[in-house]
Formats: structure tokens, C-alpha cells, sequence
């Protein structure tokens, strides 16, 4: 399908770039993304895929805004605060692309939501076990997972194409029986802004991933906000890893 005269106005900036031009934008409109958590990193990522034109967005998360959520969670207003997440974030998002298919779950992540197909999965959870099942799940259908975290001034963000590679996965850096981190945004906080240079790292990777210019399995990117400070670095494969090592 050829783009509308609209679809040009709106994606100009992306028609002008070579490596994105009318071919790129329409790898993005024909993409299904699934944000699972729609807190300080949901938020950005959402919105920046929404903006971007992926043709289809499904948002996952239990929870009602929360006044404390204001700081930092930047797809909310005050007249939100006791509403679902998702359903707010669905309006805001269609405000702002209409165009862009937004599919909700006011719950926690299940069997069910995975069972849709999806081209890539974000992982914007606060905890360890979500992770892990994002994990394994994208693992064992190939599908691309972007993952990140923030805490007090630091993020980190980790990056697989399952769908080209076979090995290495956030269970080979984080051990899938690991306990939660006692350390939390609820008792530790969080810059907001931080989560805001998170969230734009993810939803740049997920862009660069459908693109299909993601080349680098297994990225750790760390960044420190008070330091000012990023760096770099590839994780490893385990040797006996219980989810995309070979028995
Ligand atoms: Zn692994």
C-alpha cells in the first residue's frame, strides 16, 4: 500500500532520511509491538512508536494512576489519577496518531496477551519475573525484546534479536530463580528523566530493530545521570542457560 498524502505531511522527517525513506515507513506501519508496562518507561516508548507511525501498538498494565506516578509518567494528568493506565494512555496515544491501532490489557501479563503475534516486545515492567517471562517467550518464538530499567539517576537497557540469533538472553545475565531487587522506584525513587532517556533508547532500539539495522545481540547500554555517563558493553552467553541454551 502506497502512503497517503496525509501519511507523507506527517512521516515527511522520515521520507527525508535515506536509510528510513517510503520503504522504512512502511515497515513501521506494518508493525505490531507489544509495551508490556505502562510506568516511567511505557510512557515515552508509547508515545515515540505512536508519533513514529507502527501500525499497531498493544499496551499492557494492571495499574491506576497514581498521584506519585505524576513525576515521572509522562503520558498522564492529574484528571487521570484512579483511571486505568492503559485505557488513559490509549486516549492520549490516539490523540495523538489516530492512525496507529491500540490494543489494551488492564492486567497483568498472561499467557492469553502473548498468544497475539507480535514483531518486537518491550519490556517496561519494574519486576524480575515479567522479565522473565518476556524472556522466554521471545526466546522460543524469535521474536526481538528490548529491555530496560531505571533506578535513583542509573538505567540500563539490554537488547536480543531472537529472531537471527539462537544464543544469549537476559537469563544469562540475570538468573531466572535471582530474587526480586530489594531496591525499588517505591522505596528508592528515580529521576524522571532518566526513565525519559530510557524509554527513548528503547523505543530508538525498537525502531533500529524494524528497520532491521540491529546488529548487536546482546547490547548492555548503562547510563548514569548524575555522571552524566554512558556506557557500553555486550553481555555474554551461559554456558548451560535454562532458556536458550542448547540441552
Ligand atoms: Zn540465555
Amino acid at each position: 500500500m502506497p502512503l497517503t498524502d496525509s501519511q507523507f505531511m506527517r512521516y515527511s522527517r522520515h521520507l527525508l532520511m535515506d536509510d528510513i525513506a517510503e520503504s522504512g515507513q512502511q515497515r513501521l506501519l506494518d508493525s505490531h509491538v507489544l509495551i508490556v508496562g505502562m510506568g516511567g518507561l511505557g510512557c515515552p516508548v508509547s508515545l515515540y512508536l505512536a508519533a513514529a507511525g507502527i501500525g499497531e501498538l498493544t499496551l499492557c498494565d494492571s495499574d491506576t494512576v497514581d498521584r506519585t506516578n505524576l513525576q515521572r509518567q509522562v503520558l498522564y494528568a492529574e484528571e487521570d489519577c484512579g483511571k486505568p493506565k492503559v485505557e488513559c494512555a490509549q486516549n492520549r496515544l490516539h490523540a495523538l496518531n489516530a492512525e496507529t491501532k491500540i490494543h489494551i490489557y488492564p492486567e497483568q501479563l498472561s499467557g492469553e496477551i502473548l498468544a497475539n503475534s507480535y514483531d518486537l516486545v518491550i519490556d517496561c515492567t519494574d519486576n524480575l519475573a515479567a522479565r522473565q517471562q518476556l524472556n522466554a517467550h521471545c526466546v522460543a518464538h524469535k521474536i526481538p525484546f528490548v529491555s530496560a530499567a531505571a533506578l535513583g539517576w542509573e538505567g540500563q537497557l539490554v537488547a536480543f534479536d531472537f529472531a537471527h540469533n539462537d544464543h544469549l538472553c537476559l537469563n544469562c545475565i540475570i538468573d531466572k530463580d535471582a530474587p526480586e531487587p530489594i531496591m525499588n522506584c517505591g522505596n528508592a525513587g528515580v529521576v524522571g528523566p532518566v526513565l525519559g532517556a530510557m524509554g527513548s533508547l528503547q523505543a530508538t532500539t525498537a525502531i533500529r530493530v524494524l528497520l532491521g539495522y540491529f546488529q548487536q545481540h546482546g547490547q548492555i547500554q548503562r547510563y548514569d545521570g548524575k555522571k552524566g555517563q554512558w556506557l557500553g558493553l555486550t553481555a555474554e552467553a551461559k554456558q548451560h542457560c535454562a532458556i536458550c541454551g542448547i540441552p
